[in-house]
């Protein structure tokens, strides 16, 4: 007779780990159920001829320092995944530059305030008032994320007042308000990539978040790429007495009287659970897994009333040379990306050739992780999985083989001869993303982070069905690595709530 767990878990993305691997290390019984043969969802990585790719990770935030750690990385030790692994702080941010400007951004508070202002010494009020504004909303945010991680938690207007004021504004009105130069609100836009909106819709907080996520300690990579951190999640969960298969997918989740109860494997086992948690996507888990009839009208209609969204084309390449040979000098590179990126979101819509390319040398952080001699780079470039969706099957590969051509194109504008250094390249774009994760259209940060989508309004872990979860990035806090293993946390204490 198959074991009862406590939880089973659907999916081994860093929303399904987290919380599977939090319930382990609070003594529950958990099955973790991967369909793929290796864990990390979108933090995975690939080989191809002597270079082992990373699917997904570039900057990763809130590690901190040895001696001022970040939340992330307390709760990784928490976990017992941080003494697993290598953090490797990044020194710059990022650079960014188009046919007028060529700024290289410098990691760190003090330093970037200092680069910026001898740059635009005429905007250093409108910088600190900027940088302020950012710092004290997410003091807000905080609380308000606390908030809508416990049900029926109040929140007082009075005691969150960026929130209120600033809460509902795009990045690009606050930028307006407090900047005037076009160039300096150039170099202040592109962490939009890290959201998937454009300035002029992306809610001002989530921008906040991530510029605070990585003044006050640099961002880092991980030696051994994201693989390691998956790796380490399932060494945690196991070393708690969890449970893990992969190539085992659900394909149904039971429930009974409005509870779940359980979940059919693809090759049709029954396994019966206290509490069931979905990595998978909410769509999916509810159309597909639970079947409509036993899902709330009202609540379906929510979810149908989100759109599902941003995702990219992933240009893989190692080159049979140091970056350094072709202009090469940082690890994040925003090439032909301006204050207006609607042009370049617009884009995304489309199978025309794109405007910005976001480019990383990763040997710039991590010096071994290629080779001698070589280069590990990729560029990433917005799109949407509409446009793949009508291309016919075998048109396919020319199509994107064409689309990463063209990005080559804006490449070599900026670092000429990478083209002819090239030893291996792959291209990957939403259909990839959508066949290897399931998720809607190969969102990589769930629904599109409007203001309608984010914040308090954003879904929820808990769900109309007593003791099913949802731990991904479609739910709050949001999309990336420290958001989804966040969600995973949140949705992991809510089961442990209900196991006790
Ligand atoms: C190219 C790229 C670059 C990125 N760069 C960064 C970055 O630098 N920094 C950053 O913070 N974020 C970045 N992100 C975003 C980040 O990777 C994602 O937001 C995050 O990994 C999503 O995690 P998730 O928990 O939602 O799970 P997902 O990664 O979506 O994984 C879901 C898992 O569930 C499994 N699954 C689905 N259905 C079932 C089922 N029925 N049964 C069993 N298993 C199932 C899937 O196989 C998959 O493994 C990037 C993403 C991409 C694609």
């Amino acid at each position: 007779m198959t074991k009862h767990y406590d939880a089973v878990v659907i999916g081994a993305g860093l929303g399904g780990m987290s919380a599977a691997a939090y319930l382990a290390k609070n003594g529950r019984s958990v099955l973790l159920l991967e369909r793929h043969n290796i864990p990390g969802g979108y933090a995975t990585t690939f080989c191809r001829g002597r270079f082992e790719f990373d699917v997904s990770l570039h900057d990763l935030s809130a590690i901190g320092t040895p001696a001022a750690r970040g939340s992330l990385y307390n709760y990784l030790d928490y976990l017992g995944v941080a003494d697993k692994l290598t953090f490797i702080p990044m020194t710059d941010l990022y650079r960014i530059a188009d046919k007028n400007i060529d700024f290289t951004i410098p990691s760190g508070r003090d330093e970037l305030m200092e680069f910026l202002i001898s740059h635009f010494p005429k905007q250093a009020d409108g910088l600190e008032r900027f940088f302020e504004t950012s710092k004290a909303i997410m003091d807000d945010f905080g609380t308000v994320i606390k908030a809508a991680s416990m049900r029926g938690t109040d929140l007082d207007p009075a005691a969150l007042p960026m929130f209120v004021k600033y809460g509902m504004k795009t990045y690009q009105e606050v930028l307006d308000a407090l900047v005037t130069d076009e160039d300096l609100k150039t170099v202040l836009s592109p962490y939009w990539g890290y959201l998937g909106l454009p300035p002029s819709k992306v809610p001002f907080h989530l921008m906040a978040a991530v510029w605070e996520s990585f003044l006050d300690t640099p961002p880092h990579h991980i030696r051994g790429r994201c693989q390691a951190l998956s790796n380490a999640f399932i060494e945690s969960l196991t070393e708690n007495g969890g449970e893990v298969r992969f190539n085992c997918g659900a394909k149904k989740i039971l429930t009974s009287g409005g509870k779940a109860t359980g979940v059919i494997t693809d090759d049709d086992e029954e396994i019966t659970a206290t509490t069931v948690i979905s990595n998978a996507n909410p769509l999916a888990a509810m159309i597909n897994l639970v079947g409509t009839d036993a899902v709330p009208r009202e609540y379906m209609r929510d979810l149908n009333s989100r759109i599902p969204g941003f995702s990219l084309v992933n240009i893989f390449f190692g080159l049979d040379c140091p970056a350094e040979t072709i202009g090469g000098k940082v690890h994040e590179n925003y090439l032909n990306f301006s204050a207006n990126a609607d042009p370049i979101w617009e884009k995304a819509f489309t199978l025309d050739p794109p405007e910005g390319i976001f480019l990383t040398f990763y040997n710039m952080t991590d010096p071994d992780i290629s080779p001698p001699g070589t280069t590990l780079g990729n560029i990433l470039l917005a799109s949407y999985a509409r446009p793949w969706y009508l291309v016919p099957p075998d048109r396919y590969v020319d199509a994107k083989n064409r689309f990463a051509d063209a990005a080559l194109d804006v490449a070599e504008q900026f670092h000429p001869g990478l083209r002819e250094h090239i030893e291996v390249i792959e291209v990957s774009t939403p259909i990839t993303n959508m066949r290897y994760t399931g998720n809607i259209g190969g969102a990589i940060y769930g629904f599109d982070q409007y203001l309608s989508d984010s914040g308090l309004l954003r879904l929820r872990h808990n769900t109309p069905i007593k003791g099913l979860f949802f731990a991904s990035a479609w739910t709050i806090p949001g999309g990336g690595y420290q958001p989804s293993i966040m969600a995973g946390s949140i949705a992991g204490a809510r089961a442990l709530k209900m196991l006790l």
